[in-house]
């Protein structure tokens, strides 16, 4: 055992992605130490591994924690419940698999009550029935934050899989969905919160505050996020199996960043094809900001992002996707075409949470 290094480095130095590389280092796995059976292991959205007669099972675990990935006094405990599962899930689809077991561990401050608890627990069944998943498990302890760690395992034909690698020069870049509606509704929800925050402390707070009945689809989003199994269903009934998949948790640009790098490619994303939500156009102009921001950095869409092979595209329904770009070779970058024709490089500026 090692006395604790005299440095201090803090972690938004590095960021989310810096850390997770320091502590993989850290546990030091080599191929002499990972088994056989291990497909996948840390760096895709689930681990994979075989458990005999082509079947590989795939393991994801994420937590949400109060302060950090949500605000109690806007998200009622059923939503709540809801979204710890539907995000772990969200991750098993972008495996191409489908979601079988979880497990919980919850963290509870004092000030949640029995019934609050219980309220959690209701969404957690909700979505464990939605989806088509056993709770088997968990963990109940004292915190001074409300917590909601969930792992979920799902299962698979090991020749379905897919991975964020895997993309080829020439695919097509597609998403389910719309993008950045979840940021809008959060940015409407914060909007709402400030201005009872003002009201109760007797101040004016913001001039107009947005009509929350106006946003009602955004507000949605954010709070009852649906993990698009649909769609990983859809393609299975179809025949299609993408090149590379990966879910929408950080915004577009990060993720298209993360498929590129995991299989040696470029991209170029046409802004003028991005799927954006009315609602989402309409609370980018009354905080008078980009709804290509939202589009392309707000987080939490939990759509899919995929690479398909333009042979498949006649295969599926039209109305269950839309084509966002193009892969292209790795020395060409990861590049934005804007409405205006201008090629941009596109960082991968993601949700922050540190
Ligand atoms: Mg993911």
């Amino acid at each position: 055992m090692h006395l604790p290094s005299e440095s201090f480095t803090p972690i938004r130095e590095v960021g989310e992605f810096g850390l997770i590389e320091r502590l993989r280092d850290t546990l030091g796995l080599t191929l002499d130490t990972v088994p056989d059976e291990l497909i996948q292991g840390i760096g895709d959205d689930a681990a994979v591994y075989r458990v005999g007669e082509g079947r590989v099972h795939v393991v994801t675990t994420d937590a949400l924690v109060e302060g950090v990935h949500f605000d109690r006094t806007f998200v009622p405990m059923r939503y709540l419940g809801w979204k710890a599962i539907a995000v772990n899930v969200s991750d098993v689809a972008a495996m191409n698999a489908r979601p079988r077991y979880a497990t919980v561990a919850l963290a509870l401050p004092n000030n949640v009550s029995v019934e609050q608890a219980e309220a959690l627990y209701g969404g957690i069944a909700e979505a464990c029935a939605r989806y088509d998943l056993a709770l088997v498990g968990g963990d109940v302890t004292a915190a001074a934050r409300l917590t909601l760690s969930v792992t979920v395992i799902g299962e698979a034909a090991e020749h379905s899989v897919v991975y964020r690698r895997g993309a080829r020069p020439g695919d097509l870049l597609c998403v389910t969905g719309d993008l950045g509606s979840a940021a809008a509704g959060l940015r409407v929800l914060l909007a709402g919160k400030q201005r009872l925050d003002a009201s109760s402390n007797g101040e004016a707070g913001e001039s107009s505050p947005p009509n929350l009945s106006e946003f009602a689809y955004a507000a949605e989003r954010q709070l009852y996020p649906q993990a698009r199994l649909d769609r990983v269903r859809h393609w299975a009934e179809r025949g299609v199996k993408p090149h590379a998949l990966i879910d929408i948790s950080d915004g577009l640009a990060s993720e298209v960043h993360h498929l590129c790098r995991a299989g040696s490619v470029g991209a170029v994303i046409e802004a003028g094809l991005l799927p954006i939500h009315v609602q989402t156009f309409k609370a980018a102009e009354h905080f008078g900001e980009s709804p290509l921001a939202f589009a392309l950095y707000g987080g939490e869409d939990y759509e899919l992002l995929f690479a398909l092979p333009e042979a498949e595209r006649e295969k599926l329904d039209e109305s269950t996707y839309a084509v966002v770009g193009q892969v292209v070779e790795a020395d060409a970058g990861v590049t934005l075409r804007t409405p205006e024709g201008e090629v941009v490089s596109l960082d991968a500026q993601g949700f922050a949470h540190f």
